[in-house]
């Protein structure tokens, strides 16, 4: 995962939003989360502006939440005159968004960007059709691909979002629309295994016994066969489950706080598997920030490696970043 990025994130409530999918919370929805306004998205301008890491070159501000080409349109376009204000002046380098599929046509395209949008994301979440039907999308697989025709003809950055885990979906199914994802070929991916949050239709059916959430084991393995299928395509994965979700709403379901590293520990010792034939004791050299990932919690790869025949060490190469590896079999 080269998320090379950095991103001013602004959330913005699913107001108007024509949905109800079974997995969204609808409080915000409803409105209880606090809108953000023009003087907003300056705040969080100059706080990042303001802050060590900041590079203009790479930093766009991130308009996130869900339906943001389908809320009010004067307030949209109030919090996007804000931010290209930033675009023009040349602090930030762009504008992203997240939408529905059906929220894209020409029409809102040009306008986004007029007000230089850079990069759309798209919450596809499946390109299964029973499954948006049965959590309540109100799109299909064809909205999706239409919308991302549309988003690379008007020349914009696409983003899909998937999600793991959803209510009668499957690990086949998710194969099928990680290959379907192959034959988009997007810029970037994010993957979100399904959260129980309260007071959403997802918690109704878990109240029920009729739906069981992935385990946590269950969602780092289909997420990382998922990463391995997009990213030997050359398709970015920049994001493995959510940052974050709101205190108070886990009902239940694969949430981790460290989930993208159990990910990316899980993806290193794949790797590591299929390089590794004749038993015996090895080095693999690995980049400063990944050596935690290589080992594993409490050294569960290292472990898992031995009780495989090979007795590994993990040494820091500079030169190796991003979940690189070389292997060395020590000599004895
Ligand atoms: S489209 Fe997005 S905002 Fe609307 S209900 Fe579904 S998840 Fe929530």
């Amino acid at each position: 995962m080269s998320d090379k990025h950095s991103n001013i994130s602004i959330f913005v409530p699913h107001i108007g939003c024509p949905n109800k999918c079974s997995f969204c919370n609808q409080r915000y929805i409803t409105g209880t989360c606090k809108a953000p306004n023009a003087d907003d998205v300056e705040k969080a301008v100059i706080t990042a502006v303001k802050s060590k890491k900041y590079n203009a070159q790479n930093t766009e501000i991130a308009f996130f939440g869900g339906s943001f080409t389908a809320i009010n349109r004067t307030y949209m376009l109030s919090l996007l005159e804000a931010a290209s204000s930033f675009v023009k002046i040349g602090l930030v380098n762009g504008i992203r968004i997240s939408t529905r599929p059906d929220a894209i046509d020409d029409e809102i395209l040009m306008l986004l960007k007029e007000y230089n949008v850079t990069a759309i994301e798209l919450g596809a979440q499946s390109f299964n059709n029973y499954v948006l039907k049965m959590n309540n999308r109100g799109h299909n697989a064809r909205d999706i691909e239409n919308a991302a025709m549309l988003i690379r003809k008007h020349g914009f950055e696409l983003g899909l979002q998937i999600m793991t885990g959803l209510y009668c979906d499957d690990n086949e199914s998710l194969e099928r629309t990680a290959k379907k994802i192959i034959e988009i070929k997007p810029d970037t991916v994010r993957i979100y295994p399904t959260i129980v949050l309260k007071d959403t239709d997802l918690a109704a059916l878990y109240l029920d016994g009729k739906y069981s959430p992935q385990t946590l084991g269950d969602a780092v393995k289909i997420c990382t066969k998922l990463y391995m299928m997009l990213s030997k395509e050359g398709i970015n994965v920049i994001r493995l489950g959510l940052h974050s979700i709101e205190e108070g709403a886990y009902l239940a379901g694969p949430w981790h706080p460290a989930f993208s590293e159990l990910c990316q520990s899980q993806i290193m010792l794949t790797k590591v598997l299929t390089r590794l034939f004749d038993k015996g004791e090895y080095i693999i050299f690995v980049g400063k920030s990944d050596v935690s990932k290589m080992t594993g919690q409490k050294k569960s790869n290292l472990k898992y490696l031995k009780s495989r025949g090979f007795d590994c060490k993990v040494k820091v190469d500079e030169s190796l970043s991003d979940l690189n590896f070389r292997i060395e079999r020590k000599v004895l």
